[in-house]
Parts: C-alpha cells; sequence; structure tokens
C-alpha cells in the first residue's frame, strides 16, 4: 500500500491554509475533498452534515458524481454514513458493499468503489457529520490512517461549528450543530425558563488546533500530564480529613486515568498527527464525550465522567484559565446547565438573570431542589449528559413541572413554550389578584395557609402571598448550606432575623431534621443500611443532647419578649417528646438563672410522621401544644415506600382509604384534646389533596409558596360540608380504592379550579 504523501501534518498544514482564503465556503469545501483524497491516496473523499432533521446530507465530494451534492441525503441511521452518525465511531471496511448496513445510492456512482473508511465529526459529544474516504481496491486501511482521517475530522467540526456552512444549508434543513434536542428529567422546581445555556463549570475552549512544531507540543502534552499527576498525587496525599470517602475515591479514579497508558498513548498519537497539545485532549475527549452519551450503565458512566473531568484539568493546564467565561459575565435570560451543584453554589449567581436550572444529578428534595423551589427557579434533574449535549449559548428551555428541557428549540417549540410561559404568568397574576381575599370556603369554612421556609429568601413570599405565618421552617437548610457548623450565636441572629422578617406572623421552627437523606457537609456521614429507618432527626438529638441544646437556647433568645413555636421532627413516642421538651425546660430555667428574657409564649408542638405515633395519638395530644403531619414521611413509612426511589415513591396513593383513616385518626384525636393539627408535608400543597384534607377536617395546611395561590383558588370554590360528606360516603364504601376519581369529578361538577 502506498504511503500517503506527506502525511497528516501535511494534510492540516494544507487545510490551514484553504481555510484563510478568501473563498466562498462551498468553493471551500469543494477543495477541501480535493486535499483529503489526494492525501489519504483515495479516489473518494466525501463530506457529509448532519441535518436539523436528523438526515445526513451530501455537502461536498470528490471521486463520487458531483451532481450528487445536496441531493444525496441518508435518513438518521441509514446505510453506513448513519451507522457512522449513530455508534460516532469509525468504521473502515476493505469491502462495504458485504456490510449488512451498506445501502447504494445510484446517482453517486459509488458501486465501483470497494474499500471505505468513514469517521465521526465530534463536537462536544455531539455528531456534526461524517467524513467518508473510499478506494477501488479493496483496501484495508491502517490505523494511523483512521487516527489521521479522525483528526481531519476534527479540523472540519471546528469548521462547522463557525457557522460557515449554514449558507450552504437549503432552507428549513438547517445544519445539525444547532439540532433541537428533547430531554427529560424529573421536575424538581415549577415553572418554565426560556433562555440561554451558562454551564456551571465551563469547559475550556480549544481554538488552537494545528501544531507548528510536534516535539514541542508532546513535551507540553507531556509537562502538563506530570503536573496533573503531581497535584492529584498532593491532594490524596494531604487531602483534608473531612473530605475521605467519596471525595478520595474520586480521585484516586483521577489517579489511575492518570496513568492510564491507552489514554495516555491516544493523546500523543494526536499530537503526532498533527494537533496542538490542547486540541489532541480535546480530541480523544470528543470520543470519550460521544461514548458517554451512548452509555446507558450508570457505572461506566460515572468512570467517563471522572475521564471527563480529568481532561478537563488538563485542558485548564494547557491554555490556563482565561479562556473559561467568567462567572461574572451572567447573560441575561440564563439557564445554569451543570452535573452535579451545591445549594450555596446556586445562592451566589445574580437571581436576576436566572431564568432556569438543569443538573445531570439531583432528585426532587435535594438540597439545590428545595433552594431553586425558594428562588423560584424553574429546575429539572437527572437529565442525563446534559453538560455534554449542550453548548455555551445555546438556546434552551426548561419546563421544571413536567421535567422537560428543550435544547436549541425549533421556532414552533420556542413559541409554544412561550404562550405557556405567559399563561402561567397570567395564572400568577390571577393569584396575586386573590392574595387579600380571605382563604374562606363557599360554606364559610375559614382555612389558614402557611409557608413552608428554610432560608432567608423565603420570608418575603409571607408578603408576596399573605400567607397566615410559617407553618413549617425547616432550620436544617441553613446548616446544610453553611461551610461549617454553625455557631450557635450565629443560629441566634438567624432566628432573630426570621422573626424580624415574619414581624407579627407566627413562626413554627422545627429542630434540626439531619441524617436520612439530609447530610451535612462538615459532619462525618454514618454507614448506614437504611439510613431514613436510621440514626436521624430527634434521634441524634437526644443521643448528643449537645447539639439540640444550643439549637434550643439559640431560638429561646432569639424569641426572647415575643411568642415562638418549636416542633420536633420523627418523633415516634410520646417518650421522645417528653424527653425533648424536658431538654427544652432545662434551657428556660438556664436561662432564666442567668438573667435573659423569654419569649412570651412558648409552644411546643410534634411533627406527626412516623406511624407508631398515630397509636399514641391520645398520649402525645395531652402532652404537645400542636401537631403537625410531615406528609412526606407519613406516607413513606406507612406504605414503606422510599420518597426518594422514583420505582415506588409514587406506587401508592396518598389519598387511598389506608392513609386517608391515617389522617383523620390525626385530625379527630388532636380535636378532641383540643389541639391544632395542621398538615405541612407536600400533601397540603396539591389543590386536588388540600381539598380532600379539608374534607377529613383540617383547617391549617403548610405548604410551598407556589402553591398558595392554586390552593386559595380552590378554597373559594368549595364547599367544605359537601366534600366531607363526599370522603366519608367514599371511605364508607367496600370497594374504594382511592378518593381521587370522586375528587376530581366533584371539582368538575362544582367549577372548582384544581
Ligand atoms: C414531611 O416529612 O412531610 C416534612 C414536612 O418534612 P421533610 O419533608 O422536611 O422531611
Ligand atoms: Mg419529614
Amino acid at each position: 500500500m502506498p504511503s500517503p504523501p506527506g502525511g497528516p501534518r501535511v494534510l492540516l498544514r494544507r487545510l490551514r491554509e484553504i481555510m484563510a482564503e478568501p473563498i466562498p465556503a462551498q468553493a471551500r469545501l469543494d477543495k477541501i475533498v480535493v486535499v483529503i483524497a489526494a492525501n489519504m491516496v483515495a479516489e473518494v473523499c466525501s463530506l457529509y452534515v448532519m441535518r436539523a432533521d436528523g438526515a445526513l446530507e451530501l455537502y461536498a465530494t470528490e471521486g463520487l458524481n458531483r451532481e450528487a451534492v445536496h441531493l444525496t441525503t441518508m435518513r438518521a441511521g441509514e446505510g453506513l454514513v448513519g451507522l457512522i452518525a449513530r455508534t460516532a465511531e469509525p468504521l473502515a471496511l476493505s469491502d462495504a458493499q458485504s456490510h449488512p448496513a451498506f445501502s447504494y445510492r445510484p446517482e453517486t456512482g459509488e458501486e465501483i468503489y470497494h474499500s471505505f473508511l468513514g469517521v465521526p465529526l465530534l463536537r462536544a459529544g455531539n455528531t456534526l457529520g461524517v467524513l467518508v474516504v473510499q478506494n477501488r481496491t479493496y483496501r484495508v486501511y491502517t490505523e494511523e490512517e483512521i487516527e489521521a482521517l479522525q483528526t481531519t475530522a476534527m479540523v472540519l467540526a471546528e469548521m462547522l461549528a463557525s457557522g460557515e456552512l449554514q449558507a450552504l444549508a437549503p432552507q428549513g434543513d438547517g445544519i445539525a450543530l444547532r439540532r433541537p434536542l428533547h430531554q427529560r428529567g424529573i421536575p424538581l422546581a415549577d415553572g418554565v425558563g426560556l433562555g440561554h445555556v451558562v454551564l456551571h463549570e465551563p469547559r475550556v475552549v480549544v481554538k488552537n488546533l494545528i501544531a507548528e512544531n510536534i516535539e514541542a507540543e508532546l513535551k507540553r502534552l507531556d509537562d502538563a500530564i506530570a503536573e496533573v499527576r503531581a497535584s492529584i498525587d498532593q491532594l490524596i496525599e494531604h487531602g483534608d480529613v473531612a473530605h475521605h470517602g467519596e471525595h478520595r475515591e474520586v480521585l484516586e479514579t483521577f489517579r489511575m486515568f492518570a496513568h492510564d497508558q491507552g489514554w495516555l498513548r491516544r493523546m500523543r498519537e494526536a499530537v503526532h498527527s498533527g494537533l496542538t497539545a490542547e486540541a489532541a485532549v480535546e480530541r480523544v475527549q470528543s470520543d470519550n464525550r460521544a461514548r458517554m452519551v451512548r452509555q446507558h450503565d450508570p457505572y461506566l458512566r460515572e468512570r467517563l465522567h471522572d475521564l471527563d473531568d480529568l481532561a478537563n484539568r488538563l485542558l485548564h493546564r494547557l491554555v490556563g484559565r482565561a479562556f473559561v467565561t467568567p462567572e461574572a459575565a451572567l447573560p441575561e435570560n440564563a439557564i445554569l446547565v451543570a452535573r452535579a451543584m451545591g445549594p450555596a453554589a446556586l445562592l451566589e449567581y445574580d437571581r436576576a438573570r436566572l431564568r432556569g436550572l438543569v443538573l445531570e444529578e439531583g432528585g426532587p428534595t435535594s438540597h439545590i431542589a428545595i433552594v431553586a423551589r425558594a428562588l423560584g427557579i424553574p429546575a429539572v434533574g437527572e437529565v442525563e449528559n446534559v453538560t455534554s449535549l449542550v453548548e455555551p449559548g445555546d438556546a434552551i428551555i426548561v419546563d421544571g413541572g413536567v421535567g422537560d428541557v428543550q435544547i436549541r428549540p425549533r421556532a414552533d417549540v420556542e413559541a409554544a413554550y412561550a404562550a405557556k410561559a405567559r399563561l402561567r404568568a397570567r395564572r400568577q397574576e390571577q393569584y396575586r389578584r386573590l392574595r387579600d381575599v380571605p382563604t374562606v370556603t363557599k360554606d364559610g369554612v375559614t382555612i389558614d395557609l402557611h409557608l413552608n421556609a428554610g432560608l432567608l429568601i423565603d420570608l418575603p413570599h409571607l408578603q408576596e402571598t399573605a400567607a397566615a405565618g410559617i407553618g413549617l421552617f425547616r432550620t436544617e437548610l441553613q446548616f446544610m448550606i453553611a461551610e461549617r457548623m454553625p455557631s450557635s450565636s450565629e443560629q441566634q441572629s438567624f432566628y432573630q432575623a426570621v422573626l424580624e422578617a415574619a414581624g407579627d406572623k407566627p413562626v413554627v421552627f422545627r429542630t434540626l431534621d439531619i441524617g436520612g437523606d439530609k447530610i451535612l457537609p462538615y459532619m462525618q456521614a454514618m454507614e448506614e443500611e437504611n439510613p431514613a429507618l436510621g440514626w436521624r432527626a430527634i434521634r441524634i438529638a437526644l443521643d448528643r443532647p449537645g447539639l439540640l441544646r444550643s439549637q434550643i437556647r439559640a431560638l429561646l433568645k432569639a424569641g426572647a419578649g415575643r411568642p415562638i413555636k418549636i416542633m420536633f421532627p420523627m418523633v415516634a413516642t410520646a417518650e421522645e417528646f417528653e424527653r425533648a421538651e424536658a431538654l427544652v425546660r432545662r434551657e428556660q430555667a438556664y436561662l432564666t438563672r442567668h438573667g435573659h428574657a423569654l419569649p412570651s409564649d412558648l409552644a411546643l408542638g410534634v411533627m406527626v410522621e412516623v406511624p407508631s405515633l398515630l397509636f399514641e395519638l391520645d398520649l402525645i395530644a395531652a402532652k404537645a401544644d400542636f401537631l403537625s403531619i410531615g406528609s412526606n414521611d407519613l406516607m413513606q413509612y406507612l406504605f414503606a415506600a422510599d420518597r426518594e426511589n422514583r420505582m415506588v415513591a409514587n406506587r401508592f396513593d396518598p389519598l387511598s382509604p389506608a392513609s386517608l383513616r391515617a389522617l383523620k385518626l390525626v385530625v379527630e384525636r388532636a380535636a378532641a384534646a383540643g389541639r391544632p393539627a395542621s398538615v405541612c408535608g407536600e400533601l397540603g400543597g396539591k389543590p386536588l389533596e388540600a381539598m380532600a384534607l379539608i374534607g377529613l377536617g383540617f383547617r391549617a395546611l403548610s405548604m410551598a409558596p407556589a402553591s398558595v395561590g392554586p390552593v386559595k383558588a380552590m378554597i373559594l370554590g368549595l364547599d367544605a360540608g359537601k366534600v366531607a360528606r363526599l370522603i366519608a360516603d367514599e371511605l364508607a364504601r367496600p370497594d374504594c380504592r382511592s378518593v381521587r376519581p370522586a375528587l376530581a369529578d366533584f371539582a368538575e361538577r362544582h367549577g372548582i379550579p384544581i
């Protein structure tokens, strides 16, 4: 076989010259395919570009019939070209026509060519097109030739990305560089956001692709690898002890990759084929990302992600931070895209410019989701590989209500979402108009609507919604976003700020509900088989009373001179409540002894969220001043269905007789003991479910701020007496599985908005 004239480096140099020529785009492409064919000693070189509709269109050819250019198209997945685009992997065949995927196109005149080498044009893990060379002979392409064609394809992918070829695209069939993608995730925070992609951890942009001096580039690559290795070693050896566990594992994986001979060899080969060190890293990483996008095994995908992180570190070494978009330059209408993100990081962005958030990780009860909801930022989680599928600046739409993400949407899709966003805004406006209307049912029953909160940013919602107070203040959120354990005096000033912001409206502070899925980053996490059933919340507080004592002291001091309410989470027995209460009394006595002012009134409540408490209701109602049902946990434990596990979380209906009877028991026993009972789990924030709760006899609900409007609109249209009778009748029916259908029908008949 003849060796290529000049080899890949000469080819790259020629390509660079052609790129710089002031000629029209089509003429440039025509020249490029001629040069590639000559360099690869091939009779044919063809460039297929992926269109927005997924088809691959012949954009230029040397060797096939010129008339076929812009005429021949392969549908997505069709023929060898389609196969390469789908798998994002090179394909070398000495006898192409015997391959089962071969698809003959008479207009091209390719029947006389037997051997075939095709490679994908990859950029950021996306396939933009396919580059093919063909020969008449039954030729076996060498590894070096495949590598050389891949390098050439990378340069062409950059040319495509520059947008120059868009002018050649027939109308309506834009190039796939901006191909629309519809991804599904899970809803984290409701709302529709339209904007442009901002990567939370921006990738390095490689601008200088073609090497001037191969030896110098090899040395740059080797030096950068050595530096990255040394820095990983250092992190592992001197890493602080707080970062044990998972963090260390990631670093160990990095170290393994940093010494992986296959990876290093492929990058060196890419430099040998004429690329700069950074372009070589990017070239190899592009293949890796393409594999990552197609990888469905979560473990392997995680490893590919680690490799991606490592490549990014390497790129940072090679080109410096200067190429990374500074965070300060957040554009208007920014939609943040990240693999994972902590709540503190989200809070650092300029809220006024944020329109949405898309994450590869993050469940609905994750901290980031809670903060996104508090900030009113539409958010979607668990969107596989989304960071690899977008480019900074891409148009993107987040529908946090259903969990949809539209990347580079078509104009009609964008218009539909813009209409949806406008409709939502109109509805919000209607809710705002209900703000000062008393929350009273049609038959004159007043329902108190409270807010669930956990951060200071939640407090303005009290004013906006005119809610009666804060029915659940999750104090652990402040602990979760802090870098270290807040001191008692820090807690005190925080609670003071909350009380001041609430004015004369009541606030129910729930003591620390940590453990389970709520991990404090600075606390040594314990390995537990079943964290949801493990050492958490009040259990930690009673075993380590120092933590609870310092919080109670902070709360009592913060509430000096005014009424406050404190509530304990995850109480399983009346005895646990007694012990917590005793601790509070001791703190009260201590503060009095030391001359501190105390709250003018202190109410101690209990969360009913562990089913065992259902069977001690009389006892607990005699002791606690108020009861609040944590329906999220109560349902999880009642049905033994992990609230975090998508497979089972929605398996059981909270409107089924079993759960309604449990809820009814609480409201009845509390009433008998003369104690108020409310619901502060997600259940109370959904109009249909809230209707059921009112029917059971609840007169106070606490919910996320965004739920107040819809629930209030439902209440204003509701006859509480009628719905109570309906629920009683339904529960009396032996074949009742859920009251949901009957309630939906009832709402429709009575024109109640749900
Ligand atoms: C609940 O369990 O319903 C609740 C309100 O508490 P959290 O969601 O914080 O566990
Ligand atoms: Mg709970």
